[in-house]
């Protein structure tokens, strides 16, 4: 195919997006862009600056400091903040609640803006996060919005960190879910909230790889309608 392909996915925490996304990037050859690790770098560097992620004009002084990039290796996407790979630094639960944070200061959205559009421009992309299909791509070929219900979502969070060796209780991750889903479709600017044209996919009951036939037979279908 010749045209350039672009891939919406957006949705609320633990919803599967990037397992997905990472699946159909492979299957079909795009280039895989997790937006989220973008608002997770700046929440790290206002972190590390000791700034309250809610203060909003300290946080917007300290966005002329800040450098971003994201590079594409086999191992997938890193992001490099002021030329340091911070890709595992901004996995944390103290960092996922900056990057919360920070994502609803205008200036912060506007500031990464830019790159995310200049990777959407590139084509062949799928881009996943809150406001793909709404902001950064609205004219994308094809707009996922990836659901499960809390629970399942806090479920899998949870094994997640259990993995990684973190001493967590399944309530508090829960209550931590519930309150990022809150706080991200909430805000004034660019809440999490699906586009007019998004195709729903409620994985609750799907396993990822049944998420990835459901996901991809929409897309061909989506593709061969519009081509
Ligand atoms: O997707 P991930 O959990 O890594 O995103 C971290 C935070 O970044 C989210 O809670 C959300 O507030 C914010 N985000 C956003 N817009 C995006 C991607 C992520 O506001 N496109």
């Amino acid at each position: 195919m010749n045209q350039k392909i672009r891939i919406a996915i957006d949705g609320p925490s633990g919803s599967g997006k990037s397992t997905l996304a990472k699946k159909i990037a492979r299957e079909m050859g795009l280039v895989y862009v997790d937006t989220g690790a973008l608002y997770r770098a700046v929440g790290l560097y206002v972190k590390r600056a000791g700034v309250d992620p809610s203060a909003g004009l300290q946080v917007t002084a300290l966005l002329p400091q800040i450098q971003l990039q994201l590079r594409y290796t086999d191992g997938g996407q890193r992001v490099i903040l002021n030329g340091e790979d911070v890709s595992e630094l901004i996995r944390t639960p103290e960092v996922t609640v900056y990057a919360s944070t920070v994502s609803a200061n205008p200036s912060v959205r506007k500031f990464l803006l830019e790159i995310q559009k200049k990777m959407a421009g590139e084509g062949n992309v799928i881009m996943d996060g809150r406001d793909i299909g709404t902001v950064i791509m609205p004219d994308a070929d094809v707009k996922l919005f990836l659901e499960a219900s809390p629970a399942k979502r806090a479920h899998r969070r949870y094994l997640e960190m259990v993995e990684k060796g973190e001493k967590v209780t399944e309530e508090e991750v829960l209550a931590a879910v519930i309150q990022r889903d809150k706080a991200d479709s909430s805000r004034e600017i660019a809440p999490a909230v699906p586009a007019d044209d998004a195709i729903f996919v409620d994985n609750s009951g799907l396993d990822a790889e049944q998420t990835l036939v459901k996901a991809m037979e929409i897309i061909g279908e989506k593709l061969r309608r519009t081509r």
